[in-house]
């Protein structure tokens, strides 16, 4: 059996990972490197492995990062199945055929300067025919509930506590020579404490671990801290008469933020009903297959449903819905709150909202989530004095501000905890899903464990196992 390291390895975006076993070639994810546009195309373009030849992919879950090359596999000529949780092929559905939007308006607009200086124009990855053909092979998998998808590899999956369909992915391997192996791959672990969704589990009797390190070495402040700080930036809005912009994956995040307004308003914690604006046709789509899914809510969730109340609807919320709409909150007085995608501010409607309120002092912009190098959001949680945006220069005057507590992912102490619940027959352990200083600290902290043998693997990187 080999494992190939083919994204997500010593950096955060691109999940993909290659199981060579029984004769079968499985991946896990096949996710969109995020960066730098060019590099970013060229990687993406040009996949490491031959489509044709891979029988399987497994699914983690529907972010980008994890899901987003999908389509191209397919446009490339993959035919074999893809195996997920019901609400990941939902999630799925909405997520790529947004992200095919996102590249044609993306590239219309870069078309434009290249034909203007004689250039050749780009093509889009892929587009909406390779997400239905891909729709097609998709295959739902329930939880907890052994699969064997092929002669002696059998997959199950468990709670991942991320987003909604988050999985933790378990392969079994028997060959014939009696060389057994159990591999689990973490995916992204969510947060133990985190909102809505159920605690991550701890699935017993791996040799293989695959772990993400995207907080390897850091510790996020108590949730606690998000009402606060929430109850504090919504009294200065107020204040103010000014926006509260928070960029904010659609899926994820923008329903984490709608449940933690819900209870500060269910603590009169919000100053006068503040308009709160979710800008994204993606995040209304999101929140809907989120509320079509309650049987994956933790107790906290439904109890508030129990009590009459849905999580996941705030009054005096509106979903914008044209673009039009959209630019028309720039002259619209505040206070007001609007969360607008995508998350690390490299494409969708946050960009027209950044333009306008970056250079006002008296508003907000509240960081809320993991900002990639290369990326505009990264640019702003560095404060820099200058931004482009949209092709424009825009002085950054607004306040910057960052909820680290709100991450989807595990910090050190869950990463930790989630390792030395899993770790007891692990031989060998490889640290993905982090940018270089990270795989490092995860590597390190599985032999601080007691992992026998643990690397963070380079890009294309093959291990063999017996
Ligand atoms: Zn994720």
């Amino acid at each position: 059996m080999k494992i190939t390291f083919y994204g997500a390895a010593q950096t955060t975006t691109g999940s993909m990972h290659l199981v060579e076993a029984n004769g079968k070639r499985i991946l896990l994810d096949c996710g969109l490197y995020q960066g730098h546009r060019k590099e970013a195309f060229e990687k993406n373009r040009n996949l490491p492995i031959d489509p044709k030849t891979i029988d399987y992919v497994i699914l983690s879950h529907a972010h980008i990062d994890h899901s987003g090359n999908l389509p191209q596999l397919v446009r490339q000529g993959f035919r074999g199945r893809v195996f997920a949780r019901q609400s990941t092929m939902e999630l799925c559905d909405i997520m790529l055929r947004d992200s095919c939007f996102l590249q044609k308006r993306d590239l219309e607009c870069i078309n434009k300067k290249r034909r203007k200086a004689g250039k050749n124009p780009f093509e889009p990855l892929y587009e909406e025919s390779d997400v239905e053909a891909l729709m097609q092979l998709f295959t739902p998998v329930h939880m907890h509930q052994p699969r064997e998808i092929a002669p002696g590899i059998t997959l199950e999956l468990f709670n991942a506590g991320h987003i909604l369909g988050s999985a933790l992915v378990q392969l079994d391997v028997r060959s014939d020579h009696g060389h057994n192996h159990r591999i689990l791959f973490s995916g992204d672990l969510g947060q133990p404490d985190q909102p809505i969704l159920r605690h991550y589990e701890y699935p017993s009797g791996a040799d293989i671990l695959l772990v993400e390190s995207t907080y390897a070495d850091r510790y996020h402040p108590s949730a606690d801290d998000v009402e606060l700080r929430l109850e504090k930036y919504l009294k200065h809005i107020d204040r103010h008469n000014s926006k509260l912009l928070i960029p904010a994956f659609s899926v994820g995040r923008t329903q984490q933020i709608i449940y933690y307004l819900n209870r500060l308003r269910e603590r009169g914690k919000v100053p006068r009903e503040v308009k709160v604006y979710i800008d994204s046709p993606l995040s209304q789509k999101a929140t809907r297959i989120y509320a079509n899914h309650r049987e994956v809510y933790n107790d906290e969730a439904r109890r508030m449903i129990a009590a009459g109340q849905n999580p996941l609807e705030y009054p005096g919320m509106t979903f914008v819905g044209t673009p039009q709409e959209s630019m028309a909150l720039n002259d619209t007085p505040g206070p007001m709150i609007i969360i607008a995608a995508s998350g690390m501010c490299e494409g969708g409607r946050v960009l027209h909202h950044l333009r306008h309120c970056a250079e006002d002092p008296d508003n907000i912009i509240l960081i809320v989530g993991f900002q990639a190098e290369n990326t505009l959001g990264r640019r702003i949680v560095e404060k820099r004095e200058q931004l482009n945006v949209l092709g424009e220069t825009v002085n950054l005057r607004a306040r910057v501000e960052v909820i680290n507590a709100l991450s989807a992912h595990a910090d050190r102490s869950g990463l930790s905890d989630w390792i030395r619940e899993v770790k007891d027959n692990v031989r060998h352990a490889f640290a993905v899903h982090g940018e270089p200083e990270k795989v490092a600290a995860m590597a390190e902290l599985l032999k601080d464990l007691g992992v026998p043998s643990a690397v963070a693997p380079q890009p294309g990187q093959t291990y063999k196992f017996d």
